[in-house]
């Protein structure tokens, strides 16, 4: 028998693969695999389903994460899945592999993240799961919630002359993380040093504790905005928009000098790791904003929106390209986050 190696497929290929060999057996199963939670009708609503895992030494490093940011984060990743369906969560339940490198403090502090989560996304913790792991922590969270029918909004429904919109600011995360590993190794090396964090704090709390966009969910239904697709932008944006565009059978147009890109953010990326903030906002993740589409003529009611950038628009050829500032046209490629080729996602 031959062998592949996962890293021949990739997390994208392997999901794939899956998905082909799905077979759908219920009617109220209106989205399976390919969104970013599982669409199931019941009576005249929508229920939505999304599952997240977080394993130690892979998605978090505890030399540097506080538990009670790595409990919040574990619910925020979560709720951001129901949000880029437009619905809104209302349970979740989290399930536990630890060892006994682990105290009742310990969990204790994951736990109060957990809470506080719950108390600003208003949803409950219903169950979960308690096991024993031979070292490292495993947190696996499930969310469950609502949606109307016809508000939820899929990554396949982009159209030709919809404007791609962004919430927030990207690549701040991605920064953060390179901050704390570098001062890990800094330590390491040196283990009298203090954690350096002045000038940097808006990006290692955004990597230690990111937001899920419930606010923007809520304004978009308050100013009777449906977007047309939606996506979070948990692997970076360009894996984003490549989604959409693949899912919808669509082009994309995207400038570079639209993306938003914060100041700290854009001060860590030249100064501290010289690199482009533009390829820490196309390329970096976990930023857990909002990329979604929506109709030329709903672009009235969200134009002075502060939060809300603007940054490209959708056409029907099927490319999808970058406007660099310099004003070149260049293809969008994913550099998104892949555990089998060794980045964290
Ligand atoms: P997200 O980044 O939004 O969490 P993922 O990239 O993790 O989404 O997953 C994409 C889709 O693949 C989702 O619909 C998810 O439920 C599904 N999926 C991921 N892993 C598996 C698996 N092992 N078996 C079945 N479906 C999976
Ligand atoms: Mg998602």
């Amino acid at each position: 028998m031959s062998r592949t190696e996962l890293s021949a497929l990739g997390e994208f290929g392997l999901i794939n693969r899956i998905a082909k060999s799905t077979k759908i057996n219920n009617k109220s199963t209106l989205k399976g695999i390919g969104d970013d939670a599982a669409v199931i009708r019941i009576g005249d609503s929508c229920q939505l389903i999304s599952t997240d895992m977080l394993v130690e030494n892979i998605h978090f490093d505890l030399s540097y994460t506080p538990l009670p940011h790595l409990g919040y984060k574990s619910v925020a990743v979560n709720v951001s899945d129901i949000a880029a369906m437009n619905g809104t969560p209302e349970q979740i339940t989290v399930s536990l592999a630890l060892s006994n490198r682990f105290s009742v403090e310990a969990i204790d502090a994951l736990y109060e993240g957990i809470f506080a989560a719950c108390e600003d996304y208003k949803v409950d913790l219903v169950g979960g799961d308690t096991t024993s792991s031979p070292s490292g922590l495993v947190i696996s969270i499930t969310v469950i919630g609502r949606a109307n029918p016809e508000q939820i909004a899929y990554r396949n429904g982009a159209k030709k002359g919809d404007i791609l919109c962004v919430t927030g600011d990207l690549g701040a995360a991605y920064m953060g993380l390179k901050i704390l590993q570098m001062q890990k190794v800094e330590f390491l090396e040196n283990p009298q040093m203090q954690p350096q964090l002045e000038g940097r704090e808006y990006v290692v709390k955004r990597q230690l504790r990111p937001n899920a966009r419930m606010d923007i969910i809520h304004e978009l239904a308050d100013n009777q905005v449906v977007p047309t697709a939606m996506i979070d932008v948990s692997d970076g944006l360009a894996s984003e928009i490549l989604h959409i565009a693949t899912q919808s059978g669509v082009g994309v147009m995207v400038y570079e000098d639209k993306l938003p890109i914060d100041r700290e953010t854009y001060e860590v990326a030249i100064n501290d790791f010289k690199v482009s903030p533009s390829i820490c906002a196309l390329n970096g993740g976990e930023d857990y904003e909002l990329l979604f589409t929506i109709k030329q003529e709903d672009y009235e009611k969200l134009k002075t929106h502060e939060d809300i950038s603007f940054i490209g628009y959708i056409t029907d050829d099927k490319e999808v390209n970058l406007a660099t500032a310099g004003g070149q046209k260049v293809p969008m490629e994913a550099q998104g986050w892949n555990h089998f080729k060794g980045k964290q996602s």
